[in-house]
């Protein structure tokens, strides 16, 4: 047996991506309307802002979907939600200062292409009417190659997308049928072909290991094939098999999961093949080409984590519309309401559908930057960090430092005198170091913790 593979048994445990700290089960229904009123007043007017639409309506169901989506081919569904985009947008924009540059814009969703090419620019233009997008600005979406027309990408680059990011998943036609989404090779190749001819900068393909009947060897031929089609970024997540939480994901049979073995090689094997065609691996799940700005910013140390994932962005406010949709300011995270139905209808009445939220304390912010210099640089200089926040890091993080040791035993971390660093081994592993500066995890270590995917 592999030491890594013990490894992978030892530590696969349920636990967060830290994509937000506190993790979301920790916002709460006492923060409304009033607080988020304040949060927006509060923003300070030297940040940036980074808008995300989240568009939910999808033509069918991949059963390993873990996104807040609405699967139907009732296209007359979209009016009221575009409706209820436009209404969200004005009653905020009224309450922020909207000369502030907007450096980043993403839609996500479901399936933003699901709009037609015409209801596409329209929502775009919404955004352009209530906010201002910087020049250089990052504009990307996420589009689902199936269903998807040339004129549906036409439509986002002359509405101003610069980056597209495709669901590629796996390639293997025993897994895409198990998880009930067909694309050919063909497809895929076909909407990089279009999304370069249109000039897009930057083309990101996401792949999930972990899927049902996948094996290292099926998979190494989707790798090859990605590889050939040479896109900018990838991303690579880890399947969240969360049934408890995603009924649908019953759909998935538990037997046909890979094992520990398996999903050690599908890993492996992605490090091996992203890792010859050139590509850099940033934190925990994304690769990139050398030049890329993520690379940079890691190198640099200006690297931060949010809930799209990795970003350059650090200094912005994310103002999010759409049901279940989480806005961010420096101290506070909020989230809208998940019903669709409920989601407009509260947005009728008053602009808003806030669901539930945190104001982070100064404690939150100082693990939440440990947790994101750990996912993001690698490790933690205790002397910098320590100057950051004015505190004696290795008082402060005692408890932390002292949970940390038995990771140092096994070769995921080392500690020396002044840092905490992430070992080559220890990368597979990074949600579990995380967890060591995490207080609410520790608070809650009983019945009552909220239950996550496993972190390997
Ligand atoms: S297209 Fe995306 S959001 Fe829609 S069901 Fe599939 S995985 Fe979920």
């Amino acid at each position: 047996m592999s030491t890594t593979l013990e490894l992978l048994r030892k530590y696969s445990v349920p636990g967060p991506r830290y994509t937000s700290y506190p993790t979301a089960p920790y916002f709460h229904t006492g923060f409304g309307e009033g607080e988020w009123a304040d949060a927006l007043a509060a923003a300070a007017p030297d940040r940036g802002l980074s808008l995300y639409a989240h568009i939910p309506f999808c033509d069918s169901l991949c059963y390993y979907c873990g996104c807040n989506m609405v699967a139907t081919r009732d296209y007359s569904k979209t009016e009221p939600y575009l409706a209820a985009l436009d209404r969200e947008m004005a009653a905020t924009a009224a309450r922020v200062d909207v000369s502030r540059p907007v450096r980043q814009l993403h839609w996500g969703g479901g399936t933003p292409t699901y709009l037609n090419p015409g209801d596409i620019r329209r929502l775009m233009a919404m955004m352009r009417q209530y906010f201002t997008l910087a020049a250089d600005a990052e504009v990307s979406c996420e589009v689902d190659p199936r269903e998807l027309t040339f004129e549906h990408l036409a439509a986002l680059r002359e509405s101003g997308f610069n980056r597209v990011s495709f669901g590629v998943q796996d390639m293997d036609p025993d897994v895409q049928q198990a998880v009930n989404r067909i694309q050919s090779e063909f497809l895929i190749r076909q909407v990089m072909d279009w999304s370069r001819e249109l000039g897009f900068s930057s083309i990101n393909l996401d792949l999930i290991v972990g899927l049902p009947k996948q094996t290292v060897e099926s998979f190494n031929r989707t790798l090859e094939r990605v590889v050939a089609w040479a896109p900018d970024r990838l991303a690579v997540f880890a399947y969240a098999h969360v049934p408890w939480l995603k009924k649908h994901q019953n759909l998935i049979q538990e037997a046909d999961l890979p094992d520990a073995a398996t999903r050690l090689g599908l890993q492996q094997a992605v490090n091996d093949a992203l890792g010859a065609a050139g590509y850099v691996n940033i934190g925990l799940d994304h690769f990139a080409r050398p030049e890329d700005e993520l690379v940079r910013a890691q190198q640099n140390k200006t690297l931060w984590r949010n809930f799209q994932g990795y970003t350059t962005h650090k200094d912005c406010d994310i103002l999010a519309f759409g049901a279940s949709s989480i806005s961010q300011t420096a101290d506070v995270y909020m989230q809208n309401e998940k019903n669709l139905k409920r989601y407009q209808e509260r947005v009728a009445a008053t602009g808003f559908a806030v669901e539930r939220g945190i104001k982070l304390t100064r404690d939150d912010q100082i693990r939440r930057d440990a947790i994101t210099r750990v996912m993001c640089d690698l490790e933690l200089d205790f002397a910098a960090f320590g100057r950051e926040w004015d505190i004696a890091f290795g008082d402060y993080f005692a408890e932390a430092l002292a949970d940390l040791r038995p990771l140092a035993d096994d070769g995921l971390v080392s500690i020396s005198a002044d840092r905490v660093s992430v070992t080559p081994s220890g990368r597979l592993f990074l949600r579990n170091i995380g967890m060591c500066f995490d207080r609410y995890l520790k608070e809650a270590s009983g019945s009552t913790q909220p239950r996550y995917s496993r972190t390997a």
